[in-house]
């Protein structure tokens, strides 16, 4: 049965850097909602143009277009065995929409891993946050320097502030979280599947709490 890990915290906390190691340890798709509409907004497409306009305001984008461009993304052939899910689902809507989703693919979500830190901590994060061109590998000029400033240690491609992470669209994005993310803790602590990790700690102790939180599900 395929199985899918929703990475639930705020903006900043992490969920993209561990998404992508998460992802490579248990070879399950990495699907990010925000770099799905980045490359959008680079081909520039329909999806793209719509979203960017809610993007750059630190805004959500409307909950059917997001729920439609995640059901056609779990469709292909690399989500078959599950996925990890960043970013997705982010309001108590697309919450039910995957719900009904994942019952559609016969799949299910046992672990919720909810990633936290005090919004000092992901403000600080997010306004040092260097993010790469060509994959979205990310980098923070405190916490996790790159070798060569400016150069993405894994492809070598240029590394950029996202427009988004500019410390007024940055206070937005976190208030955004508190208001129609948050709830999505008590649905999921309800469930059972909420399993709660410290944030502020290393990215390799995150990782390590990750992994042996995932090890008491089935795979
Ligand atoms: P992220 O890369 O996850 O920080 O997302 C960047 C931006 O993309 C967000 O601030 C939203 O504008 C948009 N976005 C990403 N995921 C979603 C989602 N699940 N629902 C609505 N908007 C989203």
């Amino acid at each position: 049965m395929p199985s899918f890990i929703v990475l639930l915290g705020p903006p900043g906390v992490g969920k993209g850097t561990q998404a992508k190691t998460l992802s490579e340890r248990t070879g399950l798709a990495h699907i990010s909602s925000g770099d799905l509409f980045r490359e959008n907004i680079k081909n520039q497409t329909e999806l793209g143009k719509l979203a960017q306009t809610y993007m750059t305001r630190g805004e959500l984008v409307p909950d059917d277009v997001t729920i439609a461009m995640i059901r056609e993304r779990l469709g292909r052939p690399d989500s078959e065995s599950g996925a990890i899910l960043d970013g997705f689902p982010r309001t108590p809507a697309q919450a039910e929409a995957l719900d009904v989703m994942l019952q559609e693919f016969n799949g299910r979500a046992d672990a919720v891993p909810y990633i936290t830190a005090r919004e000092d901590v992901l403000i600080e994060r997010l306004s040092g946050r260097w993010t790469c061109r060509a994959k979205g590998h990310i980098f923070n000029q405190k916490s996790n320097p790159p070798q060569v400033a400016g150069t993405c240690d894994f492809d070598g491609s240029e590394l950029h502030q996202r427009d988004d992470d500019k410390a007024e669209t940055v206070k937005r994005r976190i208030q955004v979280y508190l208001d129609q993310t948050s709830p999505l803790i008590s649905h999921y602590r309800h469930q059972g599947k909420l399993i709660e990790i410290d944030g502020t700690q290393s990215i390799e102790q995150v990782t390590q709490a990750l992994m042996d939180a995932l090890k008491k599900y089935p795979s």
